[in-house]
């Protein structure tokens, strides 16, 4: 079997590359939104999607794929990732409830023996992958049912309020620049933004 959930060529597009994590998450996507009763992606701002992966690993991609999926996209503030390192989203909908979706280890230890991961750990990226490697993968995951790659948890307690959104902003008595409210500092009883309020001396970004 093929599966029906095939990413449009611009999702491929928009993600840079071939690769089989994309299109995993896609599927995930569309698969998500059916379980739910979601019938069109999400235009505006009413269905969220909470992936538990982290940074540092090839998964990640399948991000790409359920943001093209379910319109529940990182700008509109739908995705936000827990970074527990796992490989598992859920996906909310305040009306419809939530499900988890996670992909089975039997399934990852079956990709993982195809050459397209020989190249990875060999530091390849994607891109200078052979192309028959890479869509010889690509299709052996759109062969695999269903069932074979996706593990399906009803989540009936599962709830989430987002932010509420609000337009007023500032200006930083410092640097001039406006900042809304919600992130305002006061710095010597003056409203400042983060910058400016000192927190770089601080704060270390560690990569
Ligand atoms: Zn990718
Ligand atoms: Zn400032």
């Amino acid at each position: 079997m093929t599966t029906q959930f095939i990413p449009p060529e611009w999702a491929f597009e928009f993600h840079g590359h071939h690769c089989p994590f994309m299109p995993i998450g896609y599927r995930m996507g569309k698969l998500a939104m059916e379980k739910l009763e979601l019938n069109e992606r999400e235009k505006d701002h009413g269905f969220f999607v909470f992936p538990e992966l982290g940074e540092g690993h090839p998964q990640t991609c399948m991000m790409d794929g359920i943001q093209v999926a379910t319109g529940a996209t990182y700008g509109k503030v739908l995705m936000a990732k827990t970074f527990y390192g796992k490989l598992a989203v859920t996906f909310y909908h305040p009306k419809k409830g939530a499900v988890r979706y996670s992909l089975k280890n039997e399934f990852v230890d079956e990709m993982g023996k195809h050459e397209f991961f020989a190249y990875r750990k060999r530091g390849v990226e994607p891109s200078g992958i052979p192309a028959e490697v890479t869509n010889d993968l690509i299709q052996w995951v759109y062969n695999q049912p269903d069932d074979a790659i996706y593990k399906i948890e009803p989540k009936p307690d599962f709830t989430y309020t987002p932010v509420k959104g609000s337009f007023n902003k500032t200006k930083c008595s410092i640097c001039g620049e406006y900042v809304f409210d919600r992130y305002l500092r006061m710095k010597d009883g003056q409203p400042v933004c983060i910058p400016c309020s000192g927190y770089e001396k601080t704060v270390k970004i560690e990569r």
